[in-house]
């Protein structure tokens, strides 16, 4: 693997509170192979090079250590914004198990995005954590079509398999839910899809499942997924063109029918998916050292 010089490895959260309650966001690898054809993190808005080879940062352990140290504030730090955390190569290196055992050690919270089943190899240290600070997983799934996943995701392992990782998450008392994003105009933005989704989020216990309803379409990305969806669907971007020619961000054509059906579907089944509301919830759920023993 290849390392790139970094003067810092966090960030003070410019969203605050409004993006899961995140207070640092990190990302300790450069760039992401699961190949995701909608994956925003492309975008030259973010300015990195060969987004398809996965990078680490020259001592990046070391500097989130002394930063750690050095923070008042033991706020949620965020991993995996801009590139999966338990990416192909961190079963090797094991850089996102090392922040973590760091997070533990200073008492931070930490929030996790992924699409993988290797972060199941850190429910010891996840459960360590929680029991200090606040813990959040997204398991990022859009379609529950194992299939269509495929040609979406290449790389990545299964939605039914993701939908396990959630499942033993839970299991192990994680405070663990699905973010639904993006949904794909044309594509996911069916309501079976979007039923199905949360029937089986529910059937995994899942605490909360999250939409924004929609896609970024910012330059580069932009250019990649319509280059992808035409060999899936010959002449689709002609009709992405035809409706969201200079968006930044394309919403499905029945957005508010969809967002109410999804608000409707998530109420029935009595799971959050609210953001405020799955903020309040997962940030009160410190259990006891007695409560995890019991675990
Ligand atoms: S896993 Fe995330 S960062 Fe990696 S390609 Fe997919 S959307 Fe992009």
């Amino acid at each position: 693997m290849e390392y790139v010089k970094t003067r810092t490895i966090m960030t003070k959260s410019d969203q605050g509170s409004r993006w899961f309650g995140i207070d640092y966001h990190m990302n300790l690898y450069k760039g992401c192979t699961y190949g995701c054809i909608y994956c925003d993190s492309r975008s030259d808005a973010y300015h990195i090079e060969n987004f398809d080879e996965i990078r680490s940062k020259v001592d990046a352990l070391k500097i989130l250590e002394e930063e750690l140290a050095s923070k008042q504030y033991k706020g949620v730090v965020s991993f995996g914004t801009l590139s999966d955390p338990y990416n192909e190569l961190e079963s090797k290196y094991k850089i996102t198990r090392g922040a973590l055992e760091l997070i533990k050690k200073y008492e931070f919270g930490v929030s996790i995005d992924t699409k993988s089943d290797l972060i199941l190899r850190d429910i010891d240290l996840l459960k360590e954590i929680a029991l200090k600070n606040n813990v959040i997983i997204k398991i990022s799934i859009t379609t529950y079509e194992d299939d269509l996943a495929k040609v979406l995701e290449p790389n990545v392992i299964s939605s039914t398999r993701r939908l396990e990782v959630l499942k033993e998450l839970r299991d192990n008392h994680i405070y663990a839910g699905i973010l639904m994003t993006p949904v794909l105009p044309f594509i996911t933005d069916s309501e079976d899809n979007i039923k199905t989704l949360i029937h089986k989020a529910k059937e995994k216990d899942a605490k909360f499942i999250y939409t924004k309803m929609g896609m970024t379409l910012r330059r580069k990305a932009r250019e990649y997924y319509y280059e992808h969806i035409d060999k899936l669907y010959p002449g689709l971007s002609i009709d992405y063109k035809a409706v969201y020619e200079k968006n930044l961000v394309a919403n499905p054509l029945r957005y508010k029918d969809l967002l109410e059906l999804f608000v409707n579907e998530c109420s029935k089944n009595h799971i959050l998916c609210d953001m405020s509301e799955i903020i309040a919830d997962y940030k009160r759920k410190i259990p006891t050292r007695e409560q995890i023993s019991l675990f």
